[in-house]
């Protein structure tokens, strides 16, 4: 049976190492203003409401429209290129994701893509250094929408548009490593599969009760099994 498999990018597929540079950088550059990343806890979060949390944070108000998102997020891409150019930023696929994403792209009854809080650009700039990017198609993310319960259908959509056919909901699974990706999961009738590899140990998000839990993708054969019995 035809399943389309969305995975969140941090902490389910990859691990940033020092990730608050360009995203710190794009906020002074952005926004005049020296906010800081790690006052906040981005897991689970679209960048727009990250960008959000830091000034609330410091208690400084914002207010950017879709030029000011726009031109934010080409900076985060521009400073994360630069960054990890220079190898001062490091992006790694976690222990089998790259496995897993390839076994997947030799079935035709599965599909592989992303649901993400990243921009769609800086999201492309992570999954290309995590060399990722060739066996996902086209997602949704962050600048579909900044709210995340958003983007499952979108990502749906871009599959139905790209295969002219239908997919049910509960053929869609949802891959992520926070509780912020089930809520996105249930509020669509997805299934949901969450990883520890990310800020939550599998003890902890095995208590929000998704369909299935992993401590991580490392056994291929194991995740394709699952996912295919969801
Ligand atoms: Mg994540």
């Amino acid at each position: 049976m035809e399943r389309l498999i969305l995975f969140d990018i941090d902490g389910t597929l990859t691990r940033t190492q020092n990730g608050y540079l360009p995203f710190n950088e794009a906020i002074l550059e952005t926004f005049g203003f020296a906010g800081d990343i790690r006052t906040v806890v981005p897991d689970g979060n679209t960048d727009p409401l990250i960008v959000k949390d830091i000034f609330a944070k410091a208690n400084i108000p914002i207010d950017v429209d879709d030029v000011g998102w726009r031109q934010f997020s080409a900076n985060l891409c521009a400073s994360y290129g630069q960054h990890v150019g220079r190898a001062t930023t490091s992006v790694r696929p976690l222990p089998g994701a790259r496995e897993l994403l390839q076994a997947l792209s030799l079935r035709d009854d599965f599909t592989a893509s992303v649901v993400t809080g990243n921009f769609e650009a800086s999201a492309m700039v992570k999954l290309t250094a995590a060399g990722l990017d060739d066996y996902l198609i086209r997602g949704a993310y962050a600048s579909d929408s900044e709210h995340r319960p958003d983007l499952p259908a979108i990502a749906k959509r871009r599959w139905e548009e790209w295969t002219g056919r239908t997919l049910a909901p509960d053929r869609c699974v949802i891959v992520g490593d926070t509780p912020k990706d089930l809520d996105c999961a249930r509020a669509n009738r997805m299934k949901c599969v969450l990883v520890g590899t990310g800020r939550y140990p599998v003890e902890e998000l095995q208590y929000w009760r998704p369909d299935a839990c992993l401590a991580d993708l490392s056994d291929t054969d194991e995740v394709v099994g699952l996912l295919a019995r969801l």
